[in-house]
């Protein structure tokens, strides 16, 4: 593809210019360069997408199971062959550093690895005799055609998370990426053609709200995969389910790290500003609250304010960069209206890094604040941006109140030198994930994903066992032989 060329659809094994309500301009964050545009799908082309994902479900879903895992694995080879390109193109069009792209990719490759255990996760189970005679199997099947509608933040792992696992267990898919980041999803469409999926068992739908509407309302459409932000994750999951449609959707996050008094610092504080400030706050598991137990909090506050300070913004291409610019002028400033926020409130700025002068660039300069009260703005809201928020607080046990007050509960962690408090943290905390010295507590592929409260909508996860069991559904068998 040619610089700023207009990505296309992949759509029965073939790449076409899809109808659509013209296009949007895909710029690289780092410099503001429109590198591509990509079609706003309609619902016309939404609709030959699905009717390609139906009519290769047919046959697909006949294929043995160890053939499609097979297939599987090839496209996991051609990831892992190809994993630098796509490290560099998610560089490009996200703005994270090329470490966190290739840890990203890493991360998709691994989800890939997980779906091809499908002849083991898939099996079901058999009773012999539930009475004289009678035995009872369960079996799962696939449920048709699955639907992935995923974020910018990780523009090769999330789709990772949903496409392999969906077309093993049977399924046709329809990938609609963020309209954001559809470059990597155009690599991915390649290798998964590549790999020998049949035409029309994968397809990959460009576009935004339009199209992701079309989708959720298609009468062709058996399930849907979503993960973004959370008033779209509620918008994905009402009007889903109003159609019938089986529905995860995955929202977004206000993480709290507790650290102790007795927490090792020399060791703590790294792993916190890399989960705050790495990929530039852009993570759903990103540090966002740290609740600061006395007496400590002084000597945790100078140290993290000389990390920070520390902190070089610049280009997602330069190896000299630590925090790379945010997706979108709309989105910087939104953040930087957080900064102002937080400090018309009275919280205390106490390190504040630079962004690179004359860049046509999205910089948000790092910023960490203390003296933050848990009902500020600041402190309850998703800010996804450079921004760390010191709250104090007396005991442990106020800390965990602080933040099981959050209306999100995707992850939280605990620094401590402490079995006892780990013990009372992890009980006591009302999140899905949980690290203990741990900043950025993602589980590997092969356990769910596991977002709580306002961080999640549905009640299977994606990776791990609950993916198979979201994209199978399970039929049970009572037979006797006269
Ligand atoms: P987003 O909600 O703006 O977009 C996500 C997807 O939804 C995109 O494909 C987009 O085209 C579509 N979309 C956006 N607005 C829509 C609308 N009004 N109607 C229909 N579809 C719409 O999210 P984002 O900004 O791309 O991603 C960042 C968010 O994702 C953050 O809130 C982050 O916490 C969250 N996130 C959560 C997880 C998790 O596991 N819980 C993981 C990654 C990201």
């Amino acid at each position: 593809m040619s610089e700023a060329e207009t990505v296309e659809n992949y759509v029965a094994g073939a790449w076409v210019r899809p109808s659509a309500l013209g296009t949007l301009d895909v710029p690289d964050p780092s410099t503001g360069v429109v590198i591509a545009r990509v079609p706003r799908s309609d619902a016309r082309a939404v609709d030959t997408a699905v009717r390609a994902a139906r009519a290769a479900f047919l046959t697909w879903r006949d294929v043995p199971v160890a053939e499609r895992a097979r297939k599987v694995l090839a496209l996991r080879n051609l990831l892992e062959a190809h994993a630098e390109e796509l490290a560099r193109t998610v560089v490009r069009e996200n703005g994270k550093t090329i470490d966190e792209a290739r840890g990203s990719v890493r991360r998709g490759i691994e989800a890939t690895e997980f779906a091809a255990s499908a002849p083991t996760t898939m099996q079901g189970a058999f009773l012999e005799d539930v009475s004289p005679g009678v035995d009872t199997t369960l079996v799962r099947q696939p449920l048709g055609v699955v639907v992935g509608i995923t974020p910018f933040n990780f523009p090769v792992m999330i789709p990772l998370w949903m496409v392999p696992l969906a077309l093993v267990c049977g399924n046709a898919v329809v990938l609609k990426p963020s309209e954001r980041v559809p470059l990597s999803a155009v690599r991915l469409a390649r290798w998964i053609d590549e790999a020998g999926f049949p035409a029309g068992t994968f397809n990959l739908v460009h576009g935004d709200a339009p199209a992701v509407d079309a989708l959720l309302a298609h009468p062709g459409v058996d399930a849907v995969s979503f993960v973004g932000s959370a008033p779209t994750a509620r918008h994905i999951y009402t009007t889903a389910a109003a159609h019938g449609k089986r529905v995860q959707a995955l929202a977004g996050a206000k993480n709290h790290l507790i650290v102790m008094p007795d927490a090792d610092l020399e060791r703590s504080v790294p792993a916190i500003v890399s989960s705050a400030f790495g990929q530039s706050g852009e993570r759903c598991l990103a540090a966002s609250v740290i609740v600061a137990v006395e007496p400590g909090a002084d000597r945790l506050v100078e140290r993290l304010a000389k990390a920070v300070k520390a902190l070089t913004t610049g280009p997602a291409d330069d190896p000299a960069t630590h925090v790379g610019p945010v997706i979108r002028p709309d989105h910087r400033d939104r953040v930087l209206a957080w900064i102002r926020d937080g400090e018309a409130g009275g919280a205390r700025v106490v390190a504040r890094g630079r962004v690179p002068e004359g860049s046509d660039g999205y910089y948000v300069p790092p910023v960490l604040f203390d003296g933050v009260r848990p009902e500020m703005a600041i402190a309850q809201e998703e800010v996804f941006g450079p921004v760390l928020s010191v709250v104090r607080v007396a005991s442990l046990a106020e800390g965990i109140e602080v933040a099981n007050r959050s209306r999100f509960g995707n992850a939280a962690a605990i620094f401590t030198r402490d079995g006892r408090a780990a013990r009372e943290f992890t009980h006591r905390i009302e999140a899905g994930m949980i690290g203990v010295n741990i900043g950025v507590p993602a589980p590997a592929a092969y356990f769910p994903f596991v977002g709580w409260k306002g961080s999640f909508y549905g009640d299977l996860h994606a990776t791990g066992r609950d993916a198979i069991d979201f994209y199978t559904r399970k039929k049970v068998i009572t037979s006797r032989w006269f």
